[in-house]
């Protein structure tokens, strides 16, 4: 199981990390990471606090540059420490097709739940008015939030708001989304509820890599689970393989914590 490094047999890569290393002064919090996204893929990252793994995200998603190995978009280098022009070309293209969705929801305070989903797909992807309200209000009513719409998000639970935010990824319409710790500050009775919205995104088949401690999650929902440990990718398979029989002992002793 360890040597998998490749995505679920037949799915194409998407989004690669090629031998990422990314270091914060002296610092190394990634030390040579493998990680390849395929289509259609839903993969959880898991593993103890300060192992690398939002690092690792934050990379993928364009939000962190490395500091050695590159990314890779449909077969297009998109980031590499520093990078050429046509490397911040490819950049800038594909930017728009790798959503995310942040622990701390980062909705716009100032405007309504309409106006924070109908923003970028008019601003980045040059969508008229009408067309965005279309998506926007489809992708409420997916959410389960249709009647909030003119609402601000002060207004909302966490949960609502998280909900908010993983429909005004969506309306960009984004080959990939990426969530990291989207629960993590929620209580317990609101993180079902977008754990729900996020199940039925994986079972229509969108590309998804969340850094996540929901085991029941990870174990139910991923294609894959990959285990981080100090900087390195530990151990990577199959849910249910990983979850019944981890073979390494620093994976069994991480999930000892969730027994
Ligand atoms: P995890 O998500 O597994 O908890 P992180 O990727 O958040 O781990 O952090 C890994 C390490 O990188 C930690 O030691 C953290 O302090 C450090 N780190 C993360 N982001 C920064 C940053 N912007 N500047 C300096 N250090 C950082």
């Amino acid at each position: 199981m360890n040597e998998i490094s490749s995505p679920i047999a037949g799915a194409e890569p998407l989004l690669v990390a090629e031998a990422v290393v990314k270091q914060f002064g002296a610092n190394t919090v990634l030390r040579g990471v493998d990680l390849a996204l395929g289509s259609g893929e839903s993969t959880c990252i898991i593993g103890p606090s300060g192992s690398g793994k939002t690092t690792l995200l934050r990379c993928m998603a364009l939000l962190e540059a490395p500091s050695d190995g590159r990314i890779l978009m449909d077969g297009m280098t998109v980031a590499q420490a520093e990078p050429s022009s046509s490397v911040r070309a490819s950049a800038k293209k594909v930017r728009p097709e790798i959503g995310m969705v942040f622990q701390q929801f980062n909705l716009w305070p100032h405007m309504t739940v309409l106006q924070n989903i109908i923003e970028a797909p008019m601003r980045v992807r040059g969508l008229g008015r009408d067309e965005a309200i279309a998506i926007a209000e489809a992708l409420l009513e997916k959410v389960g939030l249709a009647a909030k719409r003119d609402s601000y998000p002060a207004r909302l639970s966490g949960g609502q708001q998280q909900r908010v935010a993983i429909a005004r990824a969506l309306a960009m319409q984004p080959k990939i989304l990426l969530f990291d710790e989207p629960t993590s500050a929620l209580d317990p009775e609101l993180r079902r509820e977008v754990l729900q919205v996020m199940r039925t995104l994986a079972l229509e088949g969108m590309t998804m890599l969340v850094v996540t401690h929901e085991m029941g999650f990870a174990r139910r929902v991923a294609s894959r689970v990959v285990f981080m440990d100090e900087g390195v990718i530990v151990e990577q398979g199959n849910p249910s393989l990983f979850f019944e029989n981890p073979t390494t002992e620093r994976a069994r002793r991480f999930l000892t914590h969730f027994e």
